[in-house]
């Protein structure tokens, strides 16, 4: 029977450079190595976020070895979703630069609540004119979803749905989250969309610890094939062709 250590791949990683994180780069890797993982990703909260990293970070993270002793490490963002436009904080030259980008809604990033369905609208709109690869934590209770619509958009844009373990940890501004994400699951399963489970770790003792997240999706019954981090291989191939 898999488990959550079956994950070799963590996509939701903070560095000190996202302004409230605690762990450089260089410990990030020994942390990710210590559990066993394959793949990383670094991904930052974008420069809209109150101490998120300066554009620069991204155009230069390049000066970041991708393979640390065996360990690939994907250079990411945390974009925020700044406007009803679904504009994101990352511009279209620096996206085209990374390995990966996380899209999401966070408070005080310039894009307020209008309720589920203005939401909706406004991620589709995000999703339809960036190079998103992953949406992060949908299911904030903050900014909610029509997650129906949701599973069925990601789907055919093949764009992943995350479950983030962070959501479920105590004292997150995401709690009570638990319930809508597994709507998000459900919906998932329905029209057979890829997730992925992340960490979303601030410090590298987090890293890799995706237990809650693992547990939620395994009850909404989504089937190993469309947890993408349970194959590192498969996942690195969906990367690279998006
Ligand atoms: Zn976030
Ligand atoms: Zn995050």
């Amino acid at each position: 029977m898999r488990t959550y250590k079956d994950l070799k791949t963590d996509l939701h990683i903070h560095s000190i450079s996202s302004g409230h994180a605690y762990s450089s780069i260089a410990e990030i890797v020994d942390g990710a190595k210590s559990k066993g993982l394959k793949t990383i990703a670094i991904t930052d909260h974008g420069p809209a976020m109150p101490g998120g990293a300066h554009l620069y970070h991204f155009n230069n993270l390049r000066v970041v070895d991708s393979n640390q002793d065996g360990l690939r490490v994907l250079k990411g963002v945390e974009a925020n979703i700044i406007d009803a436009e679904g504009t994101l904080d990352i511009p279209d030259y620096t996206q085209e630069k990374l390995d990966l980008v996380l899209a999401a809604f966070h408070v005080r990033c310039g894009y307020e609540d209008y309720g589920a369905h203005v939401n909706t609208q406004t991620l589709i709109k995000a999703l339809q004119n960036n190079r998103v690869h992953v949406i992060a934590h949908p299911g904030n209770p903050l900014f909610k979803l029509n997650y129906e619509k949701i599973a069925k958009v990601a789907k055919e844009m093949n764009i992943l749905i995350e479950f983030n373990n962070g959501s479920y940890l105590k004292g997150t501004s995401r709690s009570g989250g638990e319930e809508l994400d597994l709507e998000m699951a459900l919906a998932c399963r329905k029209y057979g969309t890829n997730v992925v489970i992340t960490s979303d770790s601030h410090i590298a003792s987090d890293i890799g610890n995706f237990e809650k997240a693992w547990d939620l999706v395994n009850k909404a019954g989504l089937s190993g094939e469309q947890i993408l981090n349970l194959d590192n291989d498969r996942l690195l191939e969906f990367l690279k062709n998006r």
